[in-house]
């Protein structure tokens, strides 16, 4: 076999391909070097070690700032029940129409070696190949999160990541952020309830947290939130347990995932959205622009239309999992962004992300690529490597014409006005603290729950500042007196004077 007969990445077990430099070359021995004379220095032509030690100096790409401990598999993604009254996606119509997808698990905080088992929100992405273009479901395991202004984002993970000066995990930043930023209390009840530590990724459900528009050429639309539940049941850690998997085996969910899959015990998660009209969504109690609230079910029910199952390995974590890239803003026709400010300012990070970490071409990327895309008026930038669209013309050419079709509902569907003003979202009322209540009490369902909670708090807020400490007791009884007590009462018994 010669060399380059076929690429070196279609090469199979079994087949024994001719090992050579990156550009072709035959080596007779990988392990062979080239000096002067018996015991001379190494010459610089050595192309052979030159290419391995220069590639292996650039393995790394910028882990990503935020979910840089992950995994994920490939699966597809079924519609079981009829939504056309409020869709016009090409994905989700047809009952049994099948799309395939990428998903990626991964924790938030942690950088890239860290443990599956951290107390941690867990990040849900999902990218559909869809006919109309790739659609990326950027999701978490919890449907909300610990903030509503998007200036807050960066600041807040800056807490949740390493003190600058000790380069140590900080119990005071944390909860001097999340006592001084108390509308984050909702998230907060979420993180330290036991489903902040899932067992494994397949044991967790997926949430939308931001509304998003489903609209129709008519220009008609509804406000939805999308909500995936686990299959599996909901599985979780005590924090006991949660600790100790952190050091016996910190890629925990990762080999859960992989077996799984080899085993043939697909994961899947059935699928539901709530939907609400303008005129509802006008007339409801919560703003639903504000990612720190949910749709209480009782109001809002969940409506069942699909099915989402992972049946298949990566054959390469790098190739498909560490360059995979989603964004909120890879959408398809008929789907459209909400007003919610951190929406939309992750609609400019996350590609901005890719095109820092993979390069301006991230699209190209085999796992990122969609079905049919054409673009010739993007040329051009680092590793370009389709073919960079050959001969087409790189401007509306009138001599070689392009298709563009209408996608745009018909008539407006949402009109904004005003002057432009540097804002804040609301003050923090009484009311944003009824919903972590409302957790508080669907904890009380299950016997043992609100104790863990108690606990899983106190054995890290015991770690925090007095006054830091204080600060967060009195958030706690804004939410319910009797949660704040007996968060006070188990810290300060594990405080270390
Ligand atoms: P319901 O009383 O109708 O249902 C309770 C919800 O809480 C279910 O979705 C259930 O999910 C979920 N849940 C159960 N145990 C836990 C837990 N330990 N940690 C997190 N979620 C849990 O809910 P409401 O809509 O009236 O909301 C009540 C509270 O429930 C909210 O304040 C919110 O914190 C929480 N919640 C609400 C959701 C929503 O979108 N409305 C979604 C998830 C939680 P499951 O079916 O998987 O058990």
């Amino acid at each position: 076999m010669v060399a380059n007969e076929k690429p070196a990445s279609t090469f199979r077990y079994g087949e024994k391909p001719v090992y050579t430099t990156s550009n072709g070359f035959p080596i007779e021995h990988p392990s062979k070097w080239q000096r002067v004379g018996t015991h001379g220095p190494l010459l610089l032509q050595d192309f052979h070690l030159i290419d391995l030690l220069a590639h292996f100096d650039r393995e790394r790409i910028p882990e990503r700032v935020v979910h840089a401990k992950g995994a994920g598999a490939y699966g597809e993604f079924e519609v079981t029940d009829d939504i056309s009254d409020i869709s016009s996606i090409d994905m989700l119509t047809g009952v049994g129409k099948k799309t395939p997808a990428v998903v990626r698990f991964s924790t938030v905080g942690g950088e890239k070696g860290s443990a599956d088992s951290a107390r941690d929100p867990r990040g849900f992405a999902m990218k559909f190949y869809t006919q109309q273009g790739n659609w990326d479901w950027v999701y978490n395991n919890t449907p909300i999160f610990f903030l509503r202004d998007p200036t807050n984002f960066p600041l807040f993970i800056h807490t949740q990541k390493r003190n600058p000066q000790t380069n140590l995990k900080d119990a005071t930043m944390f909860w001097d952020y999340l006592s001084t930023h108390q509308e984050s209390v909702h998230q907060v009840m979420h993180l330290f309830s036991d489903r902040g530590t899932p067992y494994s990724y397949r044991f967790m459900n997926g949430y939308s947290g931001h509304t998003h528009k489903w609209t129709k050429p008519d220009g008609s639309f509804v406000y939805v939130q999308v909500h995936l539940k686990t299959d599996q049941g909901s599985k979780t850690l005590t924090n006991e347990e949660a600790g100790k998997l952190a050091s016996d085996n910190p890629d925990f969910a990762t080999q859960d995932l992989f077996e799984a899959i080899q085993k043939g015990e697909y994961p899947s998660w059935t699928v539901y959205v709530q939907v609400l009209t303008p005129e509802q969504a006008e007339k409801f109690k919560w703003n639903i622009f504000d990612l720190t609230k949910v749709w209480p079910q009782a109001e809002v029910p969940l409506r069942r239309f699909g099915k989402l199952t992972l049946n298949k390995n990566v054959e390469n974590y790098f190739a498909e999992i560490e360059q995979v890239a989603f964004s909120p803003s890879h959408l398809v026709p008929g789907v459209e962004p909400s007003a919610d400010p951190v929406l939309q300012s992750r609609l400019f990070s996350y590609p901005d992300t890719h095109r820092h970490r993979l390069g301006v071409n991230y699209q190209q990327i085999p796992v990122n690529a969609p079905l049919h895309a054409f673009n010739p008026f993007q040329r051009d930038g680092a590793m370009s490597v389709n073919g960079n669209y050959g001969a087409n013309p790189n401007y509306p050419s009138s001599y070689r014409a392009l298709t563009f079709q209408s996608i745009k509902p018909t008539n407006p569907h949402e009109k904004w006005a005003g002057a432009a003003v540097s804002d804040l979202f609301d003050e923090i009322q009484p009311h944003d603290y009824e919903q972590a209540n409302g957790l508080w009490k669907v904890l009380g369902r299950t016997p043992g729950q609100q104790e863990n909670f108690i606990n899983n708090v106190a054995v890290h807020l015991k770690d925090a500042h007095k006054d830091t400490r204080d600060r967060t007791y009195d958030m706690f009884t804004k939410v319910n007196p009797e949660l704040g007590s007996a968060i006070k009462t188990a810290t300060e018994k594990n405080v270390k004077l």
